[in-house]
């Protein structure tokens, strides 16, 4: 392992308004700044905050502070005190591998081993690609305090390789110990494209400069089913990435696949992902933007056994809600289109904004509209490796239509 920095912690102590204490009794992992009525000292980056009851005076909780950050402080611990060391971070990391047991019961060796505030681990994740750990870093507060947590992380992956990755933000702000995106902490990397298992399926992410830290481990379920599903039918993947959904419906015996996305290069991935497994169905790709080939499709009355709408996050903030409800809306529309008698729609979002109930209700409203006769197969939430600690946490949630 590299050598990581070692600097002295310091602590500091907040009180907050009543709101505010209200929340982080409750659980809440956020504290805004503004929600801030007393402290002690300036505090810097890194640092432990310690919040005490208003009226009591008692410990409530302790955080991470960022003086950068409108989220001034991300919670720890609450109720009771703790240093928050080696030996905290051990704990809470082999809790959260304990979640995922029942997973690596089944054939697969990638999976989210650390899940940020949904594991008490705020800003930090941590996804293993088979023998390789990916640690990917949402601000800065953890380069003071890697050296405690990154060997239990090292020690519950059982990897002989760990990968930093740095978020956009993380990566903008200079760091005084010059930790860089995609560095190795901790063995070697003979290929940064680290082929992994899922559910049986093989995969190939490329650790160094994928999206995220390589690949999107969420779905891992959904396409577990539609793979089920697909034996004799025809299949679109829309918004198929590296082709998650297609291969597990090409080895799951689908006669055709078309994968479909705006972006060559993953349309690549999806074809070199393919050549991993063993299927005999025909494989077909289509380069564009979703709306305007689904449209087309419909237009030349083609339609599929199954169709499966993975779209991106449409509301990244809160302002973009409503256009993300149309544009659910049109992708609705357009895959009713595109379902033959008898097929199923798959349709997912993957955006915290839109809560499982506005989405699930969405997709029957454009049902109804349409006269379409149809039954709920299913609607499906997160994967084991993905627990939902805290309500914006809760972001993937999927929805399995059969039209009649
Ligand atoms: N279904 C994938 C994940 C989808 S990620 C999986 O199972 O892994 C979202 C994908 O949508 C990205 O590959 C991105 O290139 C693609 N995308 C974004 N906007 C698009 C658009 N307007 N039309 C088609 N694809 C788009």
């Amino acid at each position: 392992m590299i050598e990581l920095p070692s600097t002295i912690i310091n602590k500091l102590a907040i009180k907050l308004n009543a709101t505010a204490e209200g929340l982080i009794k409750k659980g809440h992992p956020w504290v805004f700044s503004n929600s801030i009525i007393k402290q002690n000292k300036e505090g810097k980056v890194g640092d432990i905050a310690v919040i005490f009851d208003g009226k009591k005076n008692k410990f409530l909780a302790c955080g991470f502070y960022d003086p950068q950050s409108p989220i001034r402080v991300k919670i720890l611990q609450t109720n009771k005190p703790a240093a928050i060391n080696a030996a905290w971070f051990a704990n809470k990391v082999n809790e959260a591998l304990e979640k995922r047991l029942p997973l690596l019961q089944t054939e697969t060796n990638s999976y989210r081993l650390i899940f940020g505030e949904n594991d008490g681990l705020p800003s930090i994740i941590a996804d293993v690609y088979n023998n390789v750990l990916v640690v990917k870093l949402y601000a800065t507060f953890w380069f003071y305090h890697l050296k405690d947590i990154l060997p239990s992380i090292i020690q519950a992956s059982g990897a002989a390789t760990s990968v930093l990755r740095l978020s956009r933000n993380v990566q903008k702000e200079s760091n005084e110990f010059n930790f860089k995106d995609g560095q190795i902490l901790d063995g070697t990397l003979n290929n940064e494209v680290v082929i992994f298992k899922e559910h049986n399926i093989q995969f190939s992410a490329n650790v160094i400069k994928g999206h995220k830290t390589g690949y999107f481990l969420d779905q891992r379920a959904n396409r577990k089913r539609v793979g089920e599903m697909a034996k004799g039918k025809t299949v679109l993947d829309v918004f198929s990435y590296a082709g998650g959904f297609s291969i597990h419906a090409l080895v799951g015996g689908a006669n055709a696949v078309t994968s479909l996305d705006i972006s060559k290069q993953a349309l690549h991935l999806a074809k070199s992902n393919a050549t991993l497994n063993y299927f005999t169905g025909r494989h077909d790709t289509i380069c564009g933007d979703a709306f305007e080939e689904l449209n087309k499709l419909a237009k030349a009355s083609i339609k599929f056994d199954i169709v499966v709408i993975d779209p991106p996050s449409f509301a990244k903030s809160a302002a973009e809600l409503d256009k993300a409800l149309v544009s659910y809306k049109k992708l609705t529309y357009l895959g009713i289109q595109l379902v033959e008698k008898k097929g199923i729609l798959v349709l997912s979002s993957c955006s915290s904004r839109v809560s499982s109930i506005v989405f699930f209700n969405l997709v029957e409203a454009v049902l109804k509209k349409n006269r379409i006769n149809y039954s709920i197969i299913e609607k499906t939430l997160h994967d084991t490796d993905h627990p939902i600690g805290f309500k914006e946490g809760a972001y993937l949630k999927c929805i399995y239509v059969q039209l009649n």
